[in-house]
């Protein structure tokens, strides 16, 4: 899909919205928030205390089931019905590129990972997919797509986690989290002058590879980063009702 005038014209919106003045205290406490949460669980996996579940490509898995199970819990907390069924594929390749989504087919690839991954990454293409039967990514594109994504993927983990009692699920939503925040937080002290608090600087997450790598190339986080931390502000003062909203084109981010 191409990036027309409307939707560059809607991200310079957004971007403003992330470089008001006001803006420093939250990001900084957003980031001082999920710092101490990736912290926690990061503490966990290097005990080896997280359960991220089998290799979904063994024989005996029923990763269908798996799917259809996530894109039911998607619709019902994005409060869509008769959504087209979307097509799916494992794809080797995706173990090192992550999740793709392919706007021209309505098809997704998934990584061939462990169940816990798989259920993230489905459940951020699946958002997708939604977004376009609903026809949103038109208009908001894709700055707000993606953070809306990132979004639904966060609250499909802590579903996950209160079902199962695995917190798995929680660690990459949160390295994700961690990082887009942080990359957010230092482009808005570039761009309004001003030092960033060190300590606020300190967390290494995986996803800081891949957001640096933009920020290198294009002086400016990649629209996941500034989606997800603009949805997570959004998400802090008015709560989860934001996910079935931006569906219905009746979301107003602030
Ligand atoms: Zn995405």
């Amino acid at each position: 899909m191409p990036y027309s005038v409307s939707s560059r014209m809607e991200d310079e919106r957004l971007k403003g919205l992330l470089l008001a003045p006001d803006k420093r205290e939250v990001l900084e406490e957003l980031l001082y928030n999920y710092m101490r949460n990736l912290n926690r669980i990061q503490r966990w996996n290097h005990l080896s205390h997280l359960r991220f579940g089998a290799d979904i490509t063994r024989n005996g898995i029923d990763t269908d089931r798996i799917l259809r199970k996530v894109f039911n819990q998607i619709d019902e907390f994005l409060e869509v019905e008769k959504v087209p069924e979307p097509t799916y594929y494992y794809d080797p390749d995706c173990l090192l590129k992550g999740a793709i989504f392919n706007l021209m087919n309505y098809s997704f690839r998934i990584p061939r990972k462990d169940r816990v991954h798989l259920i993230l990454s489905a459940s951020h293409e699946y958002t997708h997919h939604v977004q376009i039967a609903y026809k949103i990514q038109t208009e908001y594109y894709p700055i707000f797509s993606e953070g809306h994504a990132r979004g639904v993927e966060r609250h499909i983990a802590e579903e996950y986690l209160a079902l199962e009692k695995n917190e798995a699920f929680l660690l990459p939503p949160l390295q994700r989290a961690v990082s887009d925040v942080k990359m957010t937080y230092i482009w808005f002290c570039a761009v309004n002058a001003c030092e960033p608090r060190r300590s606020l600087l300190r967390s290494i997450s995986p996803s800081d590879f891949s957001n640096q790598i933009f920020f290198d190339q294009y002086g400016e986080p990649r629209p996941h980063a500034l989606g997800n931390a603009l949805f997570m502000m959004n998400e802090e003062v008015s709560g989860k009702k934001i996910y079935p909203k931006a569906v219905k084109k009746k979301l107003v981010l602030k």
